[in-house]
């Protein structure tokens, strides 16, 4: 502000000013927020398309805060990143979801997100293990899911990491799959067990002939590399019955449930409603 003279200094003060200021604010209050427990995991269910039972949950983080009320992981995650804060939200994250997956059935899965960011900590291996361990949960219940940006970057330390991962014996799946520039490249580069198609595809189904052409192509894909097909953000029958026919193994979306607080996703599990 020195150097840029009087004028540029008043320009930027009223509203930038204000704005790096909340996000300062916001940094200090997300530091805090695993201390004093203002984290809370949800879970959304995944539906097998063959036997429409729960085949696993996807944890998916909240911030619960007295003065911001439920602050959604998009509005969080990313300062998270920047301040390398979603190392230890991650890890939390990790135990937390297993330790909740112990108490369900042994056929039901937990998919934990991973941040790029979380590749840099060379503690990631061990801490997927001290989840495991701890939780007692059988390590093939685990599925990490990953986006494609963690091959882009330091691609060759992260594929190694990768196969560290896969070796614990937890499954590694691609998310948000068809979103970026070389999703089908990495599939070369990786054997992911999961493909998890984005929901952008999903949204203007049944009517959609690009999505449906697409999807087609990636539920053959992945038979015939021996991925498991899932498809998020199904919300209408209509998208069921198109993506159910085109073979897909899997669907998460709003049409089956939303994602819920432990404790209900637990009496749904155990009543057998989804
Ligand atoms: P994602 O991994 O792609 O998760 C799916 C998102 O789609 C979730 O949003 C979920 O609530 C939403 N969703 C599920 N079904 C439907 C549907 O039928 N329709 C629509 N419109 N949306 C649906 P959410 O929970 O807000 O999470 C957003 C993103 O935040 C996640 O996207 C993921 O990238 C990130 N995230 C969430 N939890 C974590 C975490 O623990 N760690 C990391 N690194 N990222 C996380
Ligand atoms: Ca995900
Ligand atoms: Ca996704
Ligand atoms: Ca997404």
């Amino acid at each position: 502000a020195k150097a840029a003279g009087r004028g540029t200094y008043r320009q930027f003060e009223p509203e930038m000013g204000a704005q790096l200021q909340a996000h300062q604010q916001m940094k200090l209050a997300l530091r805090r927020a695993l201390d004093r427990r203002e984290l809370e995991l949800y879970y959304q269910p995944l539906v097998s398309l063959r036997s429409k039972k729960v085949s696993g949950c996807e944890a998916l983080v909240r911030w619960r805060n007295p003065e911001r009320g439920m602050v959604a992981p998009e509005n969080f995650i990313p300062i998270a990143e920047e301040t390398g804060l979603i190392v230890p939200i991650g890890e939390w994250v990790l135990k937390e979801a297993c330790r909740e997956a112990a108490a369900w059935p042994a056929s039901v899965s937990i998919a934990v997100n991973l941040s790029p960011i979380q590749f840099r900590d060379k503690k990631l291996v061990k801490a997927v293990a001290a989840a495991i361990a701890a939780s007692g949960i059988d390590p093939a219940r685990l599925q990490l899911e990953i986006t494609e940006s963690v091959l882009l970057d330091e691609s060759d330390h992260n594929l190694e990491l990768l196969q560290e991962l896969r070796n614990l014996g937890v499954k590694i799946a691609m998310d948000d799959f068809g979103t970026g520039y070389s999703s089908l490249g990495y599939l070369r580069s990786f054997p992911f067990d999961k493909i998890k198609v984005d929901r952008a595809f999903i949204r203007d189904l049944p009517s959609g002939k690009e999505s449906l052409a697409i999807l087609k192509a990636v539920a053959g894909l992945g038979h015939s590399l021996g991925i498991t097909t899932t498809v998020e953000g199904v919300e209408t029958e209509g998208q069921l019955e198109t993506v159910n026919a085109e073979g897909f193994d899997e669907a998460q979306g709003y049409l089956f449930a939303q994602p819920l607080p432990a404790s209900e996703i637990t009496i749904l599990i155990a009543a057998g409603l989804i």
